[in-house]
């Protein structure tokens, strides 16, 4: 049997990072489901009706702690912790304290919708959080709920700001745009992000909605938004990426921003201009499959290799063969692209 350390080796016996798929992408970026279930339902993640895992298929702390240290021993440098809703999972922040405290781990993040953030902001950042995502559609009550098929835009709006008290080094707004419905959503939400000092991402509409209703008509480019902007606050002009492998493309607002420090709005095109060619992302579901891509249908199967006494040098394989095996692209909107089977709040966005 392999060692985990020969598992890991680089070619000339080194300890040289090793998740390279075969185009040559460096993958370093680990996105974390601690679970499948959500407080919300928006409509383009979750139906309605939504049956969720067993307790006992998802991955306890102590796994997923086991798997994302092996994953670090292997390149990985920057974790998020996303889900379904994961502060619906108890004691996240002591998730959070384990891998705050392994090395290797430069940036570790969270991906929420804000709900339960008052609550839980001063544990996580205490536990050793650096940074918030939290989604945000709409600043209006009537489109909130349309959306999310919940109430709750004031829980989320008084969770940004104990979580702006609370001083996390950086707050981002990530907003889906529909087309249809966000267009009136667009300037309301920057200039609450520019008066607050919040990074605000628009996401385009991705084929991983429960309903199945996704449509490319629906999706409300990037580009389509920027003009929106634009039109509002003058001319965007592009910034300087703060991370090579990132998938958003940010601005600047030119006009300097309220307090004159600029304000940074960036998109996420996944539709309209794919970013593949420097994806450095993998993910681990809640259940504990890798996966190489929203958009995989194969995964790798971690629980199974956990819970049957698999050694690390086994896990670390079972990574290495998932990275192998990454395509070039999604392909969305090609004639062979194939939906996978979950919906987005099943995988981790
Ligand atoms: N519940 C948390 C939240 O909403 O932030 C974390 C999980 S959620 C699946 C992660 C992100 O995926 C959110 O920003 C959400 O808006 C986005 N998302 C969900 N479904 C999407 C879709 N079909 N297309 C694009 N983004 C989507
Ligand atoms: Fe829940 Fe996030 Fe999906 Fe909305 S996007 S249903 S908040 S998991």
């Amino acid at each position: 049997m392999t060692s985990f350390a020969e598992a890991t080796m680089g070619p000339r016996g080194g300890t040289a990072p090793r998740l390279i798929d075969g185009f040559g992408r460096l993958h370093t970026d680990l996105r974390v489901s601690v679970t499948d279930r959500c407080n919300l339902r928006c409509t383009y993640c979750m139906p309605l009706d939504a049956t969720f895992k067993p307790k006992s298929e998802l991955l306890s702390f102590e796994e997923i702690e086991r798997v994302v240290r092996i994953a670090v021993g292997l390149g990985i440098r920057s974790v998020r912790l996303t889900g379904g809703e994961p502060l619906v999972r108890k004691d996240l922040h002591i998730l959070v304290r384990s891998l705050a405290a392994i090395e290797g781990i430069e940036d570790l993040s969270l991906t929420t919708n804000g709900l339960l953030l008052a609550a839980q902001a001063g544990d996580l950042a205490r536990a050793g959080l650096s940074r918030l995502n939290v989604s945000l559609d709409s600043l209006r009550d009537e489109v909130f709920e349309s959306i999310a098929r919940t109430r709750g835009l004031s829980e989320v709006l008084e969770g940004l700001a104990v979580a702006k008290r609370t001083g996390f080094r950086s707050i981002r707004i990530n907003a889906v745009s529909l087309r249809g419905l966000s267009e009136l959503e667009i300037v309301p939400l920057a200039e609450f992000c520019r008066r607050e000092g919040f990074h605000l991402r628009f996401i385009e509409f991705m084929p991983l909605d429960a309903e199945r209703a996704w449509s490319d008509v629906r999706v409300l480019t990037g580009e389509e938004v920027r003009r929106i902007l634009e039109s509002r606050f003058g001319p965007l002009e592009p910034a300087r990426p703060t991370d090579p492998g990132q998938p958003a493309v940010d601005y600047r607002y030119a006009d300097g921003g309220p307090d004159g420090d600029g304000g940074l709005v960036g998109f996420i095109d996944p539709v309209s201009r794919p970013f593949c060619d420097r994806c450095d992302r993998l993910r681990l579901t809640a259940d504990g499959q890798f996966r190489n891509c929203l958009f995989s249908t194969t995964e790798w199967d971690a629980r199974a290799v956990l819970r049957s006494g698999g050694d690390d040098a086994e896990i670390a394989r079972l990574l290495l063969e998932c990275v192998a095996a990454k395509r070039a692209a999604h392909g969305i909107g090609s004639p062979e692209f194939e939906r996978p089977a979950r919906s987005m709040y099943q995988i981790g966005g």
